[in-house]
């Protein structure tokens, strides 16, 4: 049974380590955000916002050339088609409702790619709150575009200038704002990540992804239950969403796809569940990256989303105990994966999602089964890296089944 326990721990993982100036926040969260989310009037509210200004539900498609080639049925959740262009508004929408309900007036998120940023931007421009953005240095210049973005939407990006300018440094930014500004504002984390009640709240609003999967499946086969279900974990929040709703059913294989980088071993790697150990990142224990005496490992993936030195607890939980199983894709995998998918069925992914599709060689399917890949993003933020890689004679392009 797969639940989290009143002090926000899944198993062994989760709890709330924070510092002793932000105990006040974590807990007026805490002690509201169930009561909040609840209410009629916040159901109504963000169930309608989902439907008219993020465009859900978003549909469950049958990829049939793909489909054909590996010899069993894939479903794509097309989390890609939602405004911002992937699922990270479905937890924007959410928790600036609950900002708002907890008379909060200023929002501040942190951003490593930039996508929660847009996404947090974006629905601050809805409601007419002022926003700050951190992001470290370097990202902003890796990630300019999304930069842009985000101020064509009235938000500050401000850098993060200490340790390696990425998005272990903009955490650590974000949360010296909340310390200093607990009273009007509400920090919008991006992921399943973070101190209790953070993890659970946004597993809540992604897990409409799992709930559509159901009725969806239904329609389409005559049952709500696939074999397997397939996502991309960077902090886990698009897998949380897409597990959710199965977690007790043990029918249904959970597949994790993390970012082994250039290999696992390599040194140049993000597959954090097998290099992983326990320790306390950003106010959770649960496995990271770390060196013997604890300093945070470097995380490295051609992906900026999955370029995260942990994972959520509830993914650790499940990775622990053998509930989901863990598949590290290296990059060339995932640039294959990519390419593949956009000229098999049309659809170009974001990198991290095609760690997803990598996987569908490696996740021992069965013939006939019926699999789903909750297709978290879409790709177009990433040309730059594909176009890198249009000559490149290494990556097999064509499809291989005879049958095309
Ligand atoms: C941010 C992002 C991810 C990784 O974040 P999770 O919290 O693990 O879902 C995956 N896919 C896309 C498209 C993203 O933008």
């Amino acid at each position: 049974m797969t639940a989290i326990d009143e002090k926000g721990y899944y198993g062994e993982f989760g709890g709330a380590f924070v510092p002793e100036m932000l105990f006040a926040n974590i807990e007026e969260l805490r002690s509201r955000y169930i009561e909040i989310i609840q209410s009629a009037d916040f159901q109504s509210e963000f169930k309608s916002l989902l439907r008219d200004y993020a465009g859900r539900p978003t549909p469950l498609y049958l990829a049939q050339r793909l489909s054909d080639h590996y010899g069993f049925a894939i479903y794509l959740k097309r989390e890609d088609l939602l405004h911002t262009g992937a699922h990270k508004v479905n937890n924007t929408i959410g928790q600036i409702l609950v900002a708002q309900r907890l008379g909060k007036t200023r929002i501040i998120a942190e951003t490593g790619a930039g996508q929660h940023g847009v996404a947090t931007a974006t629905v601050c421009a809805l409601m007419g709150m002022p926003c700050v953005v951190y992001m470290g240095e370097v990202d902003m210049k890796r990630q300019a575009p999304n930069v842009a973005r985000m101020r064509m939407l009235g938000a500050e990006v401000r850098p993060a200038l200490s340790g390696s300018r990425t998005l272990k440094d903009a955490t650590n930014e974000a949360i010296r704002d909340w310390i200093n500004n607990p009273e009007d504002t509400h920090y919008i984390i991006g992921s399943v990540v973070g101190p209790h009640p953070f993890p659970d709240m946004v597993a809540r609003f992604q897990s409409v992804i799992s709930e559509e999967i159901q009725a969806q499946l239904q329609q389409h086969t005559g049952s709500p239950r696939p074999d397997a279900i397939l996502a991309c974990v960077g902090g886990g929040s698009n897998a949380a969403g897409a597990f959710y709703h199965y977690l007790n059913d043990e029918r249904v294989r959970l597949i994790a796809v993390e970012a082994a980088g250039k290999g696992v071993h390599s040194g140049h790697s993000a597959a954090t569940s097998i290099l992983g150990t326990r320790g306390i990142i950003h106010g959770s224990r649960t496995l990271l990256m770390q060196t013997p005496d604890g300093q945070i490992t470097e995380p490295y993936s051609i992906s900026a989303g999955l370029d995260y030195p942990g994972i959520g607890p509830l993914h650790a939980h499940l990775i622990a105990t053998g509930r989901a199983q863990a598949i590290p894709i290296t990059d060339e995998d995932a640039l294959q994966a990519a390419f593949f998918l956009a000229r098999t069925e049309g659809i170009i992914p974001a990198l991290e999602t095609a760690h997803a599709f990598a996987a569908l060689d490696r996740a021992d399917i069965l013939p006939g089964q019926t699999v789903v890949v909750n297709l978290s993003g879409r790709g177009d933020k990433d040309l730059a890296a594909y176009m890198e890689h249009f000559e490149d004679p290494d990556l097999k392009l064509a499809p291989r089944s005879s049958r095309f």
